[in-house]
């Protein structure tokens, strides 16, 4: 199976490297063209959306670490360009879904911790974006170091 544009999810965390790796032995197999994407949440979602105090300077704060955590990525993976590296705000699955379909992605790839229990009942990423993808998409096990 052969892929043309394989786009990685990114928690820019520790984890995300392994899931980079396995991304980057496809894309080196298919010749594929390789992107990663952060979302970051708006704070007011994670809140619940009613917060009665002003978020606006946190949320640019968390978005600006969040710039300097990716590009630091894309020095670490050289085959990743500045134009492949995509860092938004909003839900993830309907902006990992969106920028699939945008740029024509043929693979979406993202960790998977296989969670237990509440985590379970509540989801993951992973679930989320698999569910309505609008191309195939690959979890990549991540193995906890503990
Ligand atoms: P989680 O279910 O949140 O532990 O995340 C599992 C995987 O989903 C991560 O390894 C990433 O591939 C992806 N992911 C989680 N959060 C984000 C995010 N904010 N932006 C992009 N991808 C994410």
């Amino acid at each position: 199976m052969s892929y043309e544009h394989i786009l990685v999810a990114v928690d820019l965390t520790e984890e995300c490297d392994p899931v980079i790796k396995r991304a980057r032995a496809f894309a080196v197999a298919s010749g594929a063209k390789l992107s990663l994407v952060h979302i970051v949440e708006p704070m007011a979602m994670a809140f619940g959306g009613d917060v009665p105090m002003d978020l606006s300077q946190l949320q640019q704060q968390q978005f600006d670490q969040a710039k300097e955590r990716l590009e630091r990525l894309i020095l670490k993976y050289p085959e990743v360009t500045k134009e492949n590296s995509h860092l938004t705000y909003g839900q993830p699955r309907q902006e990992i879904h969106h920028l699939a379909k945008e740029q024509h992605c043929d693979l979406i790839v993202v960790g998977s911790h296989g969670r237990h229990g509440l985590a379970l009942l509540l989801g993951s990423t992973a679930n989320d974006v698999l569910h309505g993808a609008p191309c195939d998409v690959l979890a990549v096990k991540l193995v906890k170091n503990s």
